[in-house]
């Protein structure tokens, strides 16, 4: 029996949520007794195959062709269906970023199969039929139990659904070339170019979020919170208040409308914790909230809090690091 994972790269760098897909797929091939297949597709990942085989993979699968230098939804789903067929794989799964889950999608049309978007458990052993799933639904507010029938099962799982784990094992996975059969009136979409808005590390990977909300009160009142994330060596984010106010752009959203974040520690000053925003922060694995009010969700659901005016709370931790810092 065979897993094949479909990792994620731009232009030759592996995206977090591939050490996440791998982390699932070894959990996923374990509970079905199914040897673990990888496929990177594009020339640009060759240098990735032995971070890939030292997560675990036992075969990793280099795909290349003319028509794969960049990502193109339609030439990569091309490419898993035929390998697929190929290796016969009975279990096909990605993570559920914008990408995975197109080319899921593109190849679920393709091969006329059902697809299960965003997992966060599969409940299944070998040769068990349906699989029970539970899946992320309306972007992180509904928690949605299904079950799957198929020959070839369609998968993604939803980003940071699964932590990235590092592999315990022997890192000996065989790379392998695949060439796909593709010609030209596949490529309808292709990344041609592309404007950086950001640079370095992004809200989705960032160990530190500082985020502010309504409660910062103007764009000038984020200046406290740069300075922190700068200090903590993190990212600014914001609420959806603070977005539709026009004091941050939308890149820095947290939540539903916004960007999943999973950092180390997630600091919430201002912000009341509504679902929509809560559902982009749940992942954290710690959550400092700064509130001038007792009762906010976000202060009752997380693992810290301080009452009081965030202009004058975040100030003084800034000021306690730099003190601790230079004695
Ligand atoms: C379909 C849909 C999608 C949405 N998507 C998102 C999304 O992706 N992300 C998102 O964030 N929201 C989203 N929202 C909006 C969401 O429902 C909330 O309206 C929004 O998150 C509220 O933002 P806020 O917490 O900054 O503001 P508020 O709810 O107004 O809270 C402000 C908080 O600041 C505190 N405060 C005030 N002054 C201070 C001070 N000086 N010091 C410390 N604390 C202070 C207050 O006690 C309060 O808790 C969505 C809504 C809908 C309907």
């Amino acid at each position: 029996m065979t897993l094949l994972v479909v990792l994620e790269h731009d232009r030759g760098e592996l995206a977090e949520a591939s050490r996440e897909a791998l982390t699932a797929g070894r959990d996923l091939a374990a509970k079905l007794d199914a040897s673990l297949h990888a496929l990177l597709i594009g020339g640009a990942a060759e240098p990735l195959a032995a971070e890939v085989a030292a997560n675990g993979a036992d075969v990793i699968h280099l795909a290349e062709h003319d028509l794969l230098v960049d990502y193109g939804p339609d030439t990569w789903a091309e490419t898993v269906r035929q390998l697929a067929d190929e290796l016969d794989a009975t279990t096909i799964m990605a993570v559920g970023t914008d990408r995975g889950n197109e080319v899921m999608a593109q190849l679920a049309a393709r091969a006329d199969l059902p697809f299960v978007a965003n997992c966060v458990s599969i409940d299944t052993t070998p040769g068990d039929e349906p699989w029970t799933i539970t899946r992320i639904q309306w972007g992180g507010s509904l928690l949605e139990d299904v079950t799957l029938s198929a020959d070839q099962k369609l998968v993604s799982f939803g980003l940071h659904a699964v932590a990235a784990e590092p592999f315990a094992g022997a890192s000996d996975g065989s790379v392998e070339l695949f060439e796909p059969d593709l010609d030209d009136e596949l490529a309808v979409t292709m990344v041609k170019d592309r404007v950086v808005l950001s640079q370095g590390v992004t809200l989705s990977t960032s160990p530190v979020v500082v985020s502010g909300g309504r409660g910062v009160g103007s764009a000038d009142g984020f200046a406290v919170l740069e300075e922190l994330a700068e200090l903590l060596g993190g990212r600014v984010g914001c609420s959806r208040a603070v977005t539709n106010n026009g004091w941050r752009p939308h890149a820095d959203q947290v939540g539903q409308t916004g960007t999943r974040i999973a950092p180390e520690i997630y600091i919430a000053t201002g912000i009341s914790g509504a679902i929509q925003h809560w559902v982009g922060a749940m992942a954290s694995k710690k959550i400092l909230a700064i509130n001038t009010d007792p009762e906010a969700n976000m202060v009752t659901k997380a693992d810290y809090a301080v009452l009081g005016d965030l202009h004058k709370v975040v100030p003084a931790i800034s000021a306690e690091i730099r003190r601790r810092r230079s004695s």
